[in-house]
């Protein structure tokens, strides 16, 4: 009887779509738990004082609360944080009229009289759905450098993949392990890293006047394809129909 390996089918079909695996993955987690926050667990006491403290979700996982039929959930998690912010300015050291108005007024240069209160409205604990990603990074990681060995197919995969942006890929070397995984990871990188400098190299060359008569090939979108390569995947909206 063959043993199913955690995360392994998910990866496999997760490298056989354009971009990185990672953040594919990443993404799909992020939504289904934005998801169930929304319209799951949006009266849940834990939930709503997890957000809370958190100070709601963080600049890059707030725009997926904007989702088809999100707008009430959304409302109400929403205002349990500004009910929180909203305490905190009472509470805080420059909450009163007078101390308020003496902060108005002006302070002694290199003061920062309002410290103690952008710490209690700093985040209390990391964005939910940050540590939920970072949990599934580590499995992905994980079953990544277990199962690339030399004639694996997930190392067959990898290296018909676009690779991983570059931070997954420096997050997966600096994972402690013993086998060949990162020598091959990174030969397969490389060889991924190369072709689409062929590709902007390309790229460029027909941006050149003298040879715009020629047609872009698929080096067209080359320069996206490039961002997302470094910066992690772009979100599908600014690449769709460019
Ligand atoms: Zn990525
Ligand atoms: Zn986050």
């Amino acid at each position: 009887m063959t043993q199913r390996t955690p995360y392994l089918d998910e990866m496999l079909d997760a490298l056989a779509q354009p971009g990185c695996a990672f953040c594919h993955l990443l993404d799909g987690i992020a939504g289904r738990l934005v998801d169930a926050i929304l319209f799951e667990s949006v009266n849940d006491v834990k939930v709503r004082e997890e957000l809370n403290a958190a100070r709601g979700l963080c600049r890059r996982h707030g725009p997926l609360l904007v989702r088809t039929g999100s707008a009430l959930g959304t409302a109400i998690t929403m205002q349990g944080v500004i009910k929180v912010l909203l305490r905190q300015l009472d509470s805080g050291e420059v909450g009163s009229g007078s101390r308020l108005r003496a902060l108005l007024g002006g302070a002694g240069v290199g003061r920062a009289p309002a410290a103690g209160l952008a710490a209690a409205l700093n985040p209390q604990t990391p964005c939910p759905v940050c540590v939920q990603e970072a949990t599934f990074a580590a499995h992905y990681t994980e079953t990544l450098l277990r199962q690339t060995r030399p004639g694996s197919p997930l190392l067959a995969a990898y290296e018909a993949s676009d690779g991983l942006c570059l931070p997954h890929f420096r997050d997966v070397l600096a994972t402690p392990t013993s086998g060949p995984a990162p020598g091959l990871l990174v030969a397969a990188q490389r060889a991924i890293w190369s072709r689409l400098n062929d590709e902007l190299e390309e790229f460029l060359r027909k941006s050149d006047y003298r040879f715009q008569k020629e047609p872009f090939g698929a080096e067209r979108d080359s320069w996206q394809r490039a961002i997302s390569a470094v910066s992690g995947q772009l979100p599908a909206h600014l690449t769709d129909g460019l």
